[in-house]
């Protein structure tokens, strides 16, 4: 009789073979391993290495083998301290999005935004996570995909967050009917370019609606960013993520809708969001206010 392989022993050769399709392949192994026994990752690490490797992994390690993402096969992703459900129909919130909930704060130092505002909300990510921080602020999320809406509202409610969401597409006309100003806009639209060389994770298996944005990545900016005075209160933001080579480009586009610009870099250093404010007041030839 073959003893069954140990989690220690499947762990070593899940990730050799995962090392042909991820840079993280020891930390997939293992995120995929916990998953199929229902623990945590220091569980698994701290407490079952020994146990027998459960049937189920070997089906996951095919999947990100065939490069879908982590956070697709095991439905979750964390995002600003929040434990979110993601799935196939939203964007996997990334890290560098918290740049966007870092402006926020420094944006609202005294008075807290009382009312919030996430444009193509997708899982809800930034709109909880403002949320978390402004519990008592009204919370709408919009979206132009049902499915993503349908996981943001499963998010709020499973945070307890009574956040709206209501299904709209900017570029149709009429979105915005009913739906007021804002003091804090969130927004995290498609902005890579159609031809972008992405990684197979991406590229394969995120939602294209939420990726590309025609030749230069900045067609939803050029649609979206003029709509935005007509959503903000005076003293109001907006954050919009970027590319970072867009800053310059973005800027300008809001500097052609009244709205100057404040650059945010992610912790990489590289520019990752800016912070609208309605008016040009003070600021160089570019409408940019680099900070
Ligand atoms: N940051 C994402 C990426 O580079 C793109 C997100 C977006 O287009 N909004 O994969």
């Amino acid at each position: 009789m073959t003893l069954p392989d140990t989690v220690a022993a499947a762990l070593r050769a899940a990730s050799d073979r995962l090392a042909a399709v991820s840079d993280t392949a020891r930390l997939d192994a293992e995120l995929l391993l916990a998953h199929a026994l229902g623990v945590t990752r220091s569980d698994l690490l701290l407490r079952h290495m020994r146990d027998p490797s459960p049937a189920g992994f070997a089906p996951l390690v095919e999947r990100r083998l065939q490069r879908e993402p982590i956070a697709y096969i095991i439905g979750r992703q964390e995002f600003y301290g929040l434990d979110l459900a993601v799935s196939p129909a939203v964007l996997i919130p990334r890290g560098d999005s918290e740049t966007l909930i870092e402006a926020a704060q420094g944006a609202f130092p005294a008075d807290p935004p009382a009312r919030l505002l996430d444009l193509g909300t997708g899982s809800g990510a930034l709109l909880l996570a403002a949320q978390s921080l402004w519990p008592a602020a009204e919370a709408w999320g919009i979206d132009r995909s049902p499915d993503a809406l349908a996981v943001a509202q499963a998010n709020a409610a499973s945070l307890g967050m009574g956040a709206q969401f209501r299904i709209a597409d900017w570029q149709q006309a009429g979105w915005t009917e009913g739906l007021g100003r804002f003091d804090l806009i969130l927004a995290n639209p498609p902005y890579v370019e159609d031809d972008a060389a992405l990684d197979a994770d991406v590229r394969d298996w995120e939602p294209a609606g939420a990726l590309f944005s025609g030749p230069d990545g900045l067609d939803d900016y050029r649609i979206l960013v003029p709509q935005l005075p007509g959503l903000m209160t005076q003293g109001g933001c907006a954050l919009v993520e970027i590319g970072w080579a867009q800053a310059d480009a973005v800027a300008a586009i809001a500097a052609g809708a009244g709205l100057s610009s404040q650059l945010h870099r992610d912790l990489g250093g590289r520019p990752r969001a800016l912070c609208l404010r309605l008016g040009l007041g003070k600021q160089d030839s570019n409408g940019y206010l680099p900070s």
